[in-house]
């Protein structure tokens, strides 16, 4: 038969396998618990002792970096060893004067090694530091490390005790101690208090002991108050930090980007700089918040006249150049008008230069003009091209009989008539005085005969009304066509020469030659 034959034999041993599964777990996390509170212990350790001795400092460091980074046992044992190894080389040390914070560390690792091995060592550890056994920090510190890496159990063993306190050294170092830390001025008067009594001499035992509690429990009170005053100025600098920055980025903000604001821009960076830098100087040696803020406060104050000093020198600068703007714009502004003011006088200059400013017909320069693109058109299409030439008759006689006025009359009614009764491509010009020329595109001399013979009847019917009599206005012309050789002054003085005919004969008649 097996022995796992009987169920409740099976049972009993997979309970049993299932509690020691459990036991094993909770072991392990314990441990881990443990193992981290030794190291959250050690670091503060090693905050605490920095400062005892620079020969050690270096090593706490390391001890407290290894830490940080997680237990490795070796690395860890490198470090320790190279540290008793310092130790070892300070132990003719003077004697320690810093019983009191031996005892502040007392009471911290009490607190947190709870382990009834780890108690029992610190607190017989505590009695020897007390009787003076340790002749200097190191030694004390050698046994405290021993005491927390392998506490000893033996509570049979009857523990290094003295029986009596030197009351004159303990005295003597409280005494030091407290000449020797800063004293808020809240505790000034309890301080002066204790220190009278620690100076008392011929003191009991059992007397002494409430004296040497009291100034403890005092240091331990200025400790405390310390630290806060120390949070209250990180806190305090953290928000002065803060504003700065946000000081900082609404003066970038109203920067511009000339090469004036940049200048001004560096100065103040530059100064800000150097304030800050001061500051910083300031807050690390500081040890009090009141007299701290009134550095910082006048720093404050030099940093914020200088931003203002540059705020103002911006708007100078920024008035500076938005009166160039404003005058660039002006000048360009002005510049727009004249050149507006320009372009329309020479556009009246253009008219005026080929209109004729009586009638509003183009002139004899418009008529030139407009010659050389017809015979260019001539000349290229070989289509006819014929030239009128029109001479009011007896018009000397009109101004002499009825005046200059009417005169002008007489030439506005004959330019009416002759651009009413022609063609949208005739081209009409009052070439001079009282005559006119016509351009007639794509019109034989024969057309031109026609058209001209009907504006001639035209005028003629018209008639004009000069101091209420009626007055006869007839008109002549002379007609030629362009012919293959012809210059504009040849054909010009073939049509003038028609005319000359047309007046020969009789006048108010057209010529063609
Ligand atoms: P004909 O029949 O031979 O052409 O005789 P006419 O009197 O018309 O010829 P003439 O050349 O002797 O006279 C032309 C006149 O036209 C002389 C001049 O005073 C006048 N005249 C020229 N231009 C103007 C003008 O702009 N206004 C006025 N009122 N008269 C003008
Ligand atoms: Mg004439
Ligand atoms: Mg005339």
């Amino acid at each position: 038969m097996s022995f796992f034959n009987k169920a409740g034999d099976q049972d009993k041993w997979k309970e049993k396998y299932l509690n020691l599964l459990d036991e094993h777990e909770h072991s392990g996390e314990s441990y881990r618990e443990k193992e981290d509170l030794l190291c959250k212990t050690i670091i503060r350790l090693t905050i605490a002792t920095t400062g005892l001795d620079p020969l050690l400092d270096p090593h706490l460091l390391n001890i407290r970096d290894q830490l940080k980074r997680g237990v490795n046992s070796q690395a860890l044992k490198e470090e320790l060893e190279k540290f008793t190894h310092s130790v070892a080389q300070i132990k003719h040390a003077p004697p320690p004067s810093r019983s009191l914070e031996t005892d502040l560390l007392f009471d911290f690792l009490l607190k947190h090694y709870t382990s009834d091995k780890q108690q029992n060592a610190l607190k017989l550890l505590r009695q020897q530091a007390e009787t003076a056994k340790f002749g200097t920090a190191n030694q004390l510190f050698i046994a405290l490390f021993e005491a927390i890496e392998s506490p000893i159990e033996d509570k049979s063993a009857p523990p290094a005790i003295a029986n009596h306190i030197d009351i004159g050294v303990v005295s003597k170092h409280l005494l030091l101690l407290l000449e020797g830390i800063e004293i808020p001025s809240i505790f000034d008067q309890q301080a002066q208090t204790a220190k009278q009594l620690l100076a008392a001499s011929n003191q009991t035992t059992a007397a002494f002991e409430p004296i040497l509690d009291k100034s403890f429990k005092l240091l331990l009170k200025i400790k405390q108050h310390n630290q806060s005053e120390q949070q209250d100025i990180d806190k305090f600098l953290s928000h002065i930090t803060e504003q700065l920055a946000a000081l900082d980025i609404s003066v970038m903000g109203a920067s511009t980007a000339t090469q004036q604001s940049a200048e001004n821009r560096n100065k103040l960076d530059q100064s800000v700089s150097e304030q800050m830098e001061q500051l910083q100087l300031s807050s690390t040696n500081a040890t009090k918040l009141e007299p701290l803020k009134g550095i910082i406060t006048s720093r404050l104050a030099s940093i914020v006249k200088e931003i203002q000093e540059h705020s103002q020198k911006e708007a100078i600068q920024r008035q500076k150049t938005q009166q160039q703007l404003d005058h660039l714009v002006n000048k360009i502004k002005d510049m727009e008008s004249e050149s507006c003011e320009l372009k329309s006088k020479l556009k009246i200059a253009n008219t005026q230069a080929l209109r004729d400013t009586l009638t509003g017909l183009p002139n004899r320069n418009a008529y030139n003009e407009r010659l050389e693109t017809e015979l260019a058109r001539w000349k290229r299409y070989h289509s006819p091209l014929s030239l009128i030439i029109w001479d009011i008759d007896h018009f000397k006689s009109i101004n002499d009989n009825y005046g200059h006025k009417a005169g002008d009359k007489v030439l506005l009614l004959i330019a009416k008539q002759l651009s009413d009764h022609s063609r949208a491509t005739d081209f009409i010009s009052r070439f001079g005085g009282e005559e006119f020329t016509m351009l007639l595109p794509n019109t034989d001399s024969q057309s031109a005969l026609k058209v001209a013979n009907q504006l001639r009847q035209a005028i003629e019917k018209t008639g004009f009304n000069a101091s209420g009599a009626s007055v006869a206005i007839t008109i002549s012309c002379g007609i030629t066509e362009f012919m293959p050789d012809d210059t504009d002054e040849s054909a010009f003085e073939r049509a003038d020469q028609a005319l000359y005919l047309a007046k020969e004969q009789g006048r108010n008649r057209c010529c063609v030659l």
